[in-house]
């Protein structure tokens, strides 16, 4: 048996059998937990952690370390839940802005293990809603631009952040977007990675121009607009 406490705790929050505070301590919340993850793994639901729990505990955690490293977020599989595993699916759940709990409920799921929609499947990195417009009206970017985004990330091999995609008029006067900007007609899209440096926005916009894009460097912000219509400027 390789789970401690907290490694069980972490568990029961992050495949979403109910949220004990993660202390190392038992106690009547986490045999609770225990109980409704036996249920879903088909055991018998005695609230003790034996081997079988064990090992149904350890298949999931392995493939939810899988799909992190495969979405950037590189984990280690040895199938125990603890910190890291925890703390990559919350940087996850930042990622495709999702509520960051660091639990895999029902949309967390279907971001981790394959999108629904058809237009989802065709980008590989990114969900449905991560080049609309933040402030909920639903304008969308351009589906080349999506595409070719797509492709910058993925030569990148590292996580890609869409930090304003589209922008209505009433976002781009909010967040200071010029009058002209090409984010109000979904056609320009702002990029960076974590921990990024004036190397990596060098690198991800020589990336985007290879794949047909425009770009402006934004070495002081530390993130690249890019845009379909092909023009390379530095802010
Ligand atoms: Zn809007
Ligand atoms: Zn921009």
């Amino acid at each position: 048996m390789l789970y401690e406490v907290s490694n069980i705790q972490y568990f029961l929050n992050i495949c979403n059998y109910g949220a004990p505070q993660i202390d190392g301590i038992p106690g009547p919340e986490t045999t609770r937990c225990i109980r409704t993850a036996q249920g879903a793994c088909g055991l018998e639901q005695d609230g003790i952690w034996g081997p079988l729990t064990e090992a149904c505990a350890a298949g999931q955690i392995s493939a939810v370390q899988r799909q992190l490293t495969e979405a950037g977020f590189q984990t280690e599989e040895d199938g125990i839940a603890g910190p890291q595993t925890w703390e990559n699916v919350k940087a996850f759940q930042r990622m495709r802005k999702l509520d960051a709990d660091g639990i895999i409920g029902s949309l967390t799921s279907a971001a981790l293990f394959g999108g629904s929609s058809s237009e989802a499947a065709a980008l590989r990195w990114f969900g449905p809603d991560e080049f609309k417009c933040a402030c909920g009206c639903g304008l969308d970017c351009v589906l080349e631009l999506k595409q070719k985004t797509d492709r910058v990330r993925d030569r990148l091999g590292l996580p890609l952040i869409v930090s304003s995609g589209a922008r209505c008029s009433a976002e781009n006067a909010a967040c200071g977007g010029v009058p002209d900007s090409l984010h109000l007609t979904g056609e320009a899209a702002d990029v960076y990675t974590p921990g990024m440096t004036a190397e990596l926005v060098d690198r991800i916009a020589q990336i985007a121009r290879e794949e047909g894009l425009g770009t402006i460097r934004y070495y002081d912000e530390r993130f690249v607009h890019l845009q379909t219509w092909l023009r390379d400027t530095i802010a």
